[in-house]
């Protein structure tokens, strides 16, 4: 149920039709796994708070450094060496008090992934290297949980959306691995795509619109565009090959 303030809050969004009071309880009552405060995640993170998410969970093992704030405005220059985690529980939790919100500032491992999803209703991946996002693919597959991708570099960013067991997941199109190198990038691509995560989360919530599944969609900022690229899912993917078509 929600309250008399939460329906105040929320008055503008509950007037959506694919929203309602109905759409509002759900969203309080998802749980929310976004994997990074970085440039990502300050973007997905106070729309998905802002919006009414029941439990939210951060994590995020860095400090916040001076070079972070071009792109990653969850976190301000008095926020210089502290964890993201806390600097971004800070401002979260003044827009909106009404969510659950936990964080833990840790490096996601093979070995801890399965435990820190834990009871997460579905994984944002606000993360900025491949190694982390294959092991989270695998957690979501494993738990049978979407898994909202984003990525970005320069100009240019991309997402995907993954219901395991139903479409590709990010194995049946990505293959080894990249470089850990840090990719430069201007603020302004991990906001967009950040906020088409989000975006994703909340259809997917509220069981509306068309998601980004079987789809990677890529913005180009210098040309403005968005394209979208068709991805079939890959039956002999290592990570997702087993499950059933
Ligand atoms: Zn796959």
């Amino acid at each position: 149920m929600i309250s008399a303030l939460e329906r105040q809050r929320y008055q503008r969004q509950i007037g959506i039709k694919e929203v309602g009071e109905e759409g509002q309880e759900r969203l309080k009552a998802a749980k929310v796994l976004v994997a990074g405060a970085g440039g990502l995640g300050s973007a997905s993170l106070p729309y998905l708070v802002a919006a009414g998410f029941g439990a939210i969970r951060i994590i995020d093992q860095d400090l916040v450094e001076l070079s972070n704030l071009n792109r990653q405005i969850l976190h301000w220059t008095e926020d210089i060496g502290r964890p993201k985690t806390a600097s971004a529980m800070d401002k979260l939790g003044r827009l909106n008090p009404e969510v659950d919100m936990e964080s833990f500032q840790e490096k996601i491992t093979n070995k801890n992934a399965d435990a820190l999803v834990g009871d997460c209703d579905l994984i944002v991946d606000a993360l900025d290297n491949l190694s982390t996002r294959y092991i989270l693919n695998r957690v979501a597959i494993e738990k049978g949980i979407p898994f909202f991708h984003g990525a970005v570099s320069g100009f240019e960013g991309r997402a995907m959306t993954i219901i395991p067991g139903r479409t590709a997941c990010l194995h049946c199109f990505y293959r080894g691995r990249l470089k850990g190198k840090k990719t430069p990038v201007i603020g302004v691509t991990p906001a967009i795509i950040g906020i088409i995560q989000a975006t994703e989360v909340i259809k997917y919530v509220l069981g509306t619109g068309k998601l980004l599944t079987n789809t990677l969609m890529v913005y180009d900022g210098l040309s403005a565009t968005f394209n979208k690229f068709k991805i079939n899912r890959d039956p002999n993917c290592k990570a997702c090959g087993h499950l059933p078509s």
